[in-house]
């Protein structure tokens, strides 16, 4: 059966008497070239194990399952699971977890498959979209140990990921993403290949892991509640927004940046990743010499 055409989706819909649920971001795919496109770009290798965030009617499941070794979904609406059990029943390579993404630990899952001659790990996806950045922000603190992450997002999520220094879109997200991985958009997505349709487009992002990190950063949180402060308050100077920091005053943030050779009259968004880890690491230096008076 074609899962992936408005009448399959509509048929399953309809006998499993399954409505939608818009607060956990069900939106189905229904558009077969944008799951080859996530398919294709994952480079799914025979020997892969696949981690798939939210199969809802299992359409990228299907799909993936016919390139991997393995591929274990993680879905958390208990009402999804007898339809996953009927659409991937020719798929005895796929594991089913109805549990919540957030309360996974995706690591453990990975570690007991690795014991299983498993080689690469790809991580996919079409997101819930209320909480894109929360999961890959998880995925990435938790030090994920697998090679890439192509997932689908709203648009705008997915540009300002993948933007660089000196644009509008350049932001904390930006810095914090990179600074963990390579970010490219694979292709963009209308939002009248859904059903429902969302109130917005959408785009896939390829995040391939980096293996070494681009800065040196001893205190990874630091990091990134600098990188948080820093664009807390776009309009302001970088002297003035790390203020929001605990414990960093004005005086502190304008010596800082002067030791790191950046002008306190600069933004957030001009700085690039390497000189938001000299600042975070300057800043954190300065802080504990400041405390130990
Ligand atoms: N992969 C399917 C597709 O492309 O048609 C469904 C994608 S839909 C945008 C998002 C899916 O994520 C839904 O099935 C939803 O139930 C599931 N989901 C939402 N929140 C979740 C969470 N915290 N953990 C795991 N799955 C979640």
């Amino acid at each position: 059966m074609k899962l992936y055409t408005h009448s399959a989706v509509n048929e399953i819909r309809k006998r499993y008497d399954f409505h939608t649920t818009k607060s956990l971001g069900q939106n189905f795919l229904t558009d077969k070239s944008i799951i080859d496109k996530i398919i294709e770009s994952a480079q799914i290798g025979p020997d892969d194990l696949v981690i798939e965030i939210g199969p809802g009617l299992g359409v990228i499941t299907w799909e993936a399952a016919q390139k991997a070794k393995k591929v274990i979904a993680v879905e958390i609406d208990r009402k999804l699971i007898p339809i996953l059990t009927e659409t991937l029943s020719d798929c005895p390579n796929v594991e089913i977890l109805n549990q919540d993404i957030l309360k996974t630990d995706v690591n453990e899952i990975i570690e007991r498959e690795r014991k299983k001659e498993i080689k690469n790990v790809k991580i996919l996806g079409n997101l819930p979209y209320y909480i894109t950045t929360p999961i890959l922000m998880k995925l990435l603190e938790d030090g994920v140990e697998a090679e890439s992450i192509t997932v689908m997002m709203q648009k705008e999520v997915a540009e300002r990921i993948q933007s660089l220094p000196g644009k509008k879109t350049y932001g904390a997200i930006s810095v914090a993403v990179q600074y963990y991985c390579e970010a490219q958009i694979v292709t963009y997505v209308p939002r009248d290949v859904f059903i429902p349709q969302p109130n917005v487009d959408s785009a896939v992002l390829k995040l391939t892991l980096r293996k070494e990190k681009p800065a040196e950063v001893k205190d990874r949180g630091f990091f990134l509640e600098c990188v948080r402060a820093g664009f807390s308050q776009r309009r302001k100077t970088l002297a003035n927004s790390l203020t929001s920091m605990e414990g960093v005053g004005k005086e502190l943030a304008q010596d800082t940046l002067k030791e790191c050779g950046i002008e306190s009259s600069r933004r957030a968004e001009t700085l690039s990743l390497d000189e938001f880890a000299v600042l975070a690491e300057k800043l954190k230096e300065n802080l504990e010499i400041m405390k130990g008076r």
